[in-house]
């Protein structure tokens, strides 16, 4: 046992100048505190991740779980994903409504099929059968107002126009595993999936690195995503920091932006990003605690 240990979040890529983001940093550090105690404890990797991400899901202070925003029918559809690198196994949501935390969804389908991906009203029957919180009235869960027009939304709040959160972790017994989840881009059309809920794209991990991105889906899947950076190391010995810097020039080239948290298996950190700004955060056993937006 190393019993070296990392935990690594992020908010999503892309922050609005003109917000005020004391509450999500508050959030982050609140989050991130707990989630190192717990890996001191000798908490899995896997069991963090997933723990990260549905507190994040649940605060409504980002742009996934209750702050997700809604489709272009004023319906809010989640996308969520979970791998654990120690047993290289996976599972996931995509297109699914009514979910209050999706990533215990695609815990649920890690755990308990031979399948990686669910999507729409299977993943929803799904989530029903595992007796997971459904949301009872849209209305009032969401914290974004559903059934209003995506440009009247653009002018509420541009900060808003997509987001995600993430969370990848190294445990003390050497495990890696990432989480992410995301409502998606504003006023996407229904039925749109990006790269979140993709293994291998929005969401990695093997015994070697972990992997959360966040950004323009689309980009993501073009330039290889999170799976790419796992090569770069893996074949191209680049080291962490170079491999998560080719994937984002790679997503430039592929007219996107965004950004990325990974954790190797040494505990090497990574969080580049070339949007506006990532709310993120890190803590381990030999890292301080840091939070930053910019
Ligand atoms: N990657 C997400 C998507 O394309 C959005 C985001 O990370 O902001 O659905």
């Amino acid at each position: 046992m190393s019993h070296n240990y990392v935990i690594v979040l992020h908010g999503g890529a892309g922050v609005n100048p003109d917000r005020e983001y004391a509450q999500v940093e508050a959030h982050l550090a609140g989050l991130v505190d707990r989630c190192d105690d717990m890996l001191a404890g000798g908490a899995s990797a896997l069991d963090m991740v997933e723990f990260a991400v549905s507190q994040m899901e649940s605060s409504g202070l980002y742009v996934a779980g209750r702050g997700s925003a809604p489709n272009d029918q004023g319906v809010v559809e989640c996308d969520a994903a979970i791998m654990d690198g120690a047993r290289m196994k996976a599972g996931g949501v995509c297109a699914a409504a009514d979910i209050a935390e999706p990533i215990r969804a695609a815990r649920a389908v890690l755990d308990h099929t031979p399948y990686i991906l669910l999507a729409g009203d299977g993943a929803k029957a799904f989530a029903r059968e595992h007796n997971l919180e459904m949301v009872a009235d849209p209305a009032t869960h969401f914290v974004l107002p559903v059934g209003i027009e995506a440009e009247e939304m653009l002018q509420l709040d541009e900060g808003l126009a997509h987001g995600t959160v993430g969370a990848v972790a190294l445990d003390m017994h050497g495990g890696l595993a990432a989480a992410t989840s995301t409502g998606g881009l504003l006023g996407k059309r229904a039925g749109r999936v990006g790269d979140t809920p993709i293994t291998g794209i929005g969401n990695w991990a093997d015994s070697e690195v972990a992997v959360s991105c966040t950004g323009i889906g689309e980009a993501f899947i073009y330039a290889g995503g999170a799976r790419d950076l796992a090569a770069r190391m893996a074949y191209g010995g680049e080291s962490l920091e170079q491999a998560g810097d080719a994937l984002l020039a790679a997503v430039a080239r592929n007219r996107g932006d965004g950004g990325l948290i990974a954790v190797d298996r040494m505990g090497n950190v990574t969080m580049p990003f070339n949007s506006a700004g990532m709310k993120r955060a890190v803590s381990g056993s030999r890292i301080d605690r840091r939070v930053s937006i910019l």
